[in-house]
């Protein structure tokens, strides 16, 4: 069985402790490898490690920090196969979900952040006849960066390409249920020269390693991703440090569907935004909302097509959606949809579990769910309010934009939002009202990485991507020069 270890000043090491966890392949059900249970004294060697590194990589010139960005997209790209594989194991989603979109998004990440450093300017502002300001936007120190799950890499890379590219160390901590491919990375980083301490990957539970990295004093900074819940944790024990944050956190995603819509296009579309990566994309629509006239045209049609989805194996190159990513999770997806019939919901497809007999033999102790379509709830019922994170959507109508508003903001999260119209007009005027960070129109999941990603209420504080990451993970300094 493959042990997978830390990454601390440029080594791959045991943790202190020498104790591990076990690292289980959601589609299978079977511990396949080993994972450091690692604690604060991990933490405290990272730091150390990052701090002694600061003061070269910070200083590094950019070119040479941008070329060592770009190795290391070239090293991820060169071992493509061996990533894919390794996220769709760890994970559970489809082996070609993982080749489409997550390490190549990872590898974009690192080349994004590597060009975008070279045109990182810093502002001045001139005052006629008194002088100039000019500001410095310097690297803060040792920053932490703490990611979730669902999209393992590629949200691990979307924080450490920019800390990196804007001349800061890092210690990093990959979620303890997909640590593979953050290990993979580790390698790619020896391979690729990265000077040591530059990047330290601790792996180990959020309670034990995530915590120590938010309570460190000598950590500035904390990128973290993941669940609402963890957030505010995070947010009350670095608020009183004066640490900097940005927490992108969950969601409960509205689509709205207007009866001026493609509706064949939409259905399709609503139907990936539902279920993609097996409903587990903060980003995915859970509450769909439809105009009443023409609620039971698209309901129909988007049964039908959710009944053609393929749920099984991740390795088939046919399966739509792979496996949930733990037993645990499974079960609290399962237990919404008790919630949801409790609540008087009507099932139209899905609702359970896959029995054993339709999974092949491999995956017989693996946990999946059937895409599960639920009618007849009140938009303001748990099931309609709470994040599920799996692949469960409700249906509700609509009678006019104003409703549709309502309902849709009547979340007290603010993450994404999907509105599918022909009228333009329309269009313009619900993005404005919608309390999202993110809006799509006509399309989902269209990422240019230039834009601002996050959500407002609770699904988070700051913004990443673009020049947004690069402020982020920056000191701004002003600095006046009398003329
Ligand atoms: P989680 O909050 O349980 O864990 C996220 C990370 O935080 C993990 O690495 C975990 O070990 C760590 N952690 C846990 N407790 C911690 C603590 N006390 N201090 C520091 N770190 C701690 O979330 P998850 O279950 O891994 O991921 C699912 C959640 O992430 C969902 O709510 C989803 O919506 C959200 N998410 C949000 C976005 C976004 O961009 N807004 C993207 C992906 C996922």
């Amino acid at each position: 069985m493959e042990t997978i270890n830390n990454y601390i000043n440029g080594s791959l090491t045991e943790p202190v402790s020498k104790q591990y966890l076990q690292n289980i392949e959601p589609a299978t059900g079977q511990v396949y490898s080993l994972c450091p249970d690692s604690d604060e004294h991990d933490v405290q060697l990272a730091y150390e490690a990052a701090k002694s590194a600061f003061d070269g990589w910070s200083k590094t010139p950019l070119e040479e920090r941008m070329l060592m960005l770009m190795h290391i997209a070239d090293g991820i790209e060169k071992r493509m196969d061996e990533f894919v594989a390794a996220e769709s194991k760890d994970n559970g989603k489809p082996l070609k979900l993982a080749r489409a979109v997550d390490i190549p998004r990872a590898v974009s990440n690192f080349r994004f952040y590597a060009s975008a450093i070279q045109h990182f300017a810093s502002e001045s502002h001139q005052m006629p006849g008194v002088g100039i300001n000019y500001t410095l936007r310097q690297a803060i120190g040792v920053v932490g960066c703490i990611s979730p799950w669902n999209l393992p890499l590629y949200l691990f890379s979307w924080k450490i390409a920019p800390a990196l590219a804007t001349g800061n160390c890092v210690v990093a901590k990959p979620s303890e249920i997909t640590p593979y491919t953050a290990y993979l990375l580790s390698k790619v980083c020896i391979e690729a020269g990265l000077p040591k301490g530059v990047l330290n990957i601790v792996h180990g539970l959020g309670g034990k390693v995530g915590q120590a990295i938010v309570e460190h004093e000598g950590i500035k900074a904390i990128s973290f991703t993941g669940g609402t819940e963890t957030g505010k944790r995070i947010a009350a024990t670095a608020a009183p440090m004066f640490k900097k944050l940005s927490l992108e956190l969950g969601g409960k995603n509205p689509t709205l569907v207007f009866a001026d819509c493609d509706l064949d296009e939409t259905v399709k579309q609503v139907v990936t935004a539902s279920f993609s990566n097996q409903g587990e994309i903060c980003l995915c629509g859970s509450r769909i909302f439809v105009q009443k006239s023409i609620y039971e045209k698209f309901r129909d049609a988007f049964v039908a097509r959710v009944k053609t989805l393929k749920v099984g194996d991740p390795n088939n190159a046919d399966t739509n959606l792979g496996a949930i990513v733990s037993e645990q999770h499974k079960n609290k997806v399962l237990s919404y949809i008790q919630l949801a019939k409790e609540e008087g919901g009507k099932i139209l497809c899905g609702g359970s579990d896959l029995g054993q007999t339709e999974l092949n033999d491999r995956c017989k102790n693996g946990y999946f769910v059937l895409p599960t379509v639920i009618e007849g709830l009140h938009f303001q019922c748990r099931t309609q309010q709470e994040e599920i994170f799996g692949p469960v959507v409700t249906l509700t109508p609509f009678e006019n934009e104003e409703d549709a508003l309502t309902m849709a903001n009547s979340v007290r999260y603010g993450l994404s939002a999907a509105i599918w119209t022909n009228d333009l007009k329309r269009a313009h005027r619900v993005a404005e009202k919608i309390e999202a960070g993110i809006v799509w129109i006509n399309s989902w999941l269209v990422r240019d990485l230039r834009t601002p990603f996050g959500g407002v209420k609770a699904s988070g504080v700051g913004r990443e991507g673009g020049w947004e990451a690069m402020r982020f993970f920056t000191e701004p300094k002003n600095v006046f020069i009398k003329s």
